[in-house]
C-alpha cells in the first residue's frame, strides 16, 4: 500500500510534486519548463512521432512531448499574452465604434 502523504507526484513526468502550478500538480521542474517554454515560445520537435511516455527520464529526452503532457493535463499559461493581445485588439475595435460614435 502507498502512503497517501507521498503521492503528491507531478502529473507530467511523476517526479515528486512541489504544489499547484498553472492549475496542475507538478514538480518544480516541470513548471519551470512550461513557463520557459511559453515565455520563449518554443516549438519543440518530438523525434517520436509524439508518442513518448512521459516520465522523469524522457522528460529531458523529449520536450515536445512532455510540452504536450502539461497542456493535455490542463495546464494553462501564466499569463495569456496572445489572448491578452486578441482582447486588447477586441477592446480597441469596441471602443473605436465608441469614439466613432461619441463626439
Ligand atoms: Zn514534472
Ligand atoms: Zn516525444
Amino acid at each position: 500500500m502507498r502512503s497517501r502523504s507521498q503521492d503528491e507526484l507531478c502529473v507530467v513526468c511523476g517526479d515528486k510534486a512541489s504544489g499547484y502550478h498553472y492549475n496542475a500538480l507538478t514538480c518544480e521542474g516541470c513548471k519551470g519548463f512550461f513557463r520557459r517554454s511559453v515565455t520563449k515560445k518554443a516549438v519543440y520537435h518530438c523525434k517520436s512521432g509524439g508518442s513518448c511516455e512521459m516520465d522523469m527520464y524522457m522528460r529531458r529526452k523529449c520536450q515536445d512531448c512532455r510540452l504536450r503532457k502539461c497542456r493535455a493535463v490542463g495546464i494553462t499559461r501564466p499569463e495569456n499574452p496572445e489572448l491578452n493581445h486578441k482582447l486588447i485588439l477586441l477592446r480597441l475595435r469596441l471602443c473605436s465604434g465608441a469614439i466613432l460614435r461619441c463626439p
